[in-house]
């Protein structure tokens, strides 16, 4: 919470108004204090200035104070901070008009200096509470948004996990559904990943997954969708795409992974991957889709590896 001292803005085209004003408030009051001796003057001084509080005389000459009181609000850096009305202006229907122009209260002329202050104050406790609930409630935002993020997010790689490509994986189905259309899935998986482990450990293997899944990143269309499936096993999703084309792109990803030079710690090797690749099927739906990707790439591993099988 900002321990920022809180101030108010007097303004009068009086200059002994403001002197009473400000020395009331000064005796009386932690608040700082500015001021203005007319409505332009007031809103000159609010465009660069955001005090807690404006105390506002109505009747001055160029412009009055309902009207600075309307452009302050209309303006979202000030619309809010709290206005009172400081006035001789005593009509039912001039204190209407306060409050229809956006004032917090209203204080007639003469007014009682103890009654004034309490006015103050309680409008200062209010600004206060709010301001303290607007910083709490965005904290709680972004604390909201960052675990959102977390919940979906693989955290070695920093690609999508398995949970938020299968949230995408219902959308794209559904939207599948809407428009005819269609998109296929590609399952793939680093071949002989125990090896790399084994021979350079288990955090080169780490690098190596970091790295290939910048490899994936960098590959895919901007709308493709790739994540961390399971420990070395990743899911990529390709909208508006049919199989034929799937098989073109999981070529590129396997020509471009077998060619990334890994170099962990002065030591340099390359993997390969295997990828199974399947087109939606509407009638099976998207874990039986998903299982014929998987199972194309089970084939893949069976018949040598390194290479993209097509399921049929
Ligand atoms: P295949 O070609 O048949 O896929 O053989 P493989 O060795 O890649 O497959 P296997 O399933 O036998 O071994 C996978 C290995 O991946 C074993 C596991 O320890 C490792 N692994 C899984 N997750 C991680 C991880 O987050 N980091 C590291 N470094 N290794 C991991
Ligand atoms: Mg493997
Ligand atoms: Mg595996």
């Amino acid at each position: 919470m900002k321990n920022k001292k809180m101030h108010v803005l007097i303004v009068d085209d009086n200059p002994q108004n403001l002197k009473v004003l400000g020395n009331i408030l000064k005796d009386n009051t932690p608040y700082g204090l500015a001021f203005a001796m007319s409505g332009k003057e007031a809103l000159e001084y609010l465009v660069k200035n955001v005090p807690d509080m404006v105390l506002l005389d109505v009747m001055m000459p160029d412009m009055d104070g309902f009207e600075v009181c309307k452009t302050l609000h209309a303006r979202a850096e000030t619309k809010g901070i709290p206005v009172i009305f400081i006035t001789a202006k005593s009509e039912p229907e001039d204190i209407v008009k306060g409050f229809q122009m956006g004032g917090v209260d209203y204080v007639t002329k003469p007014f009682n200096e103890a009654e004034l202050l309490m006015r103050i104050n309680t409008h200062m406790e209010l600004k206060r509470a709010r301001d303290l609930l607007e910083e709490k409630n965005k904290e709680l935002i972004e604390a909201y948004d960052k675990i959102e993020h977390l919940a979906l997010t693989d955290t070695l790689t920093g690609i999508a996990n398995r949970r938020n490509i299968t949230n995408m994986l219902g959308k794209e189905a559904a939207r599948c559904k809407r428009n005819k259309g269609k998109f296929s899935l590609i399952m793939c998986d680093i071949d002989f990943f125990k090896r790399v482990n084994d021979t350079y450990g288990h955090d080169a293997g780490d690098y190596v997954l970091k790295t290939i899944s910048h490899v994936i990143q960098q590959a895919l269309r901007e709308q493709d969708i790739v994540a961390r499936w399971g420990g070395e096993e990743f899911l990529i999703v390709l909208p508006e795409t049919d199989a034929g084309n799937a098989v073109a792109v999981a070529e590129k990803l396997r020509t471009a992974i077998g060619n990334t030079e890994m170099s962990y710690e002065g030591i340099s090797f390359s993997v390969t991957m295997t990828f199974g690749v399947s087109e939606y099927d509407v009638s099976l739906g998207i874990e039986k889709s998903i299982k014929k990707a998987d199972d194309a790439l089970y084939e893949g591993k069976q018949t040598g590896r390194n290479k993209v099988v097509r399921s049929d």
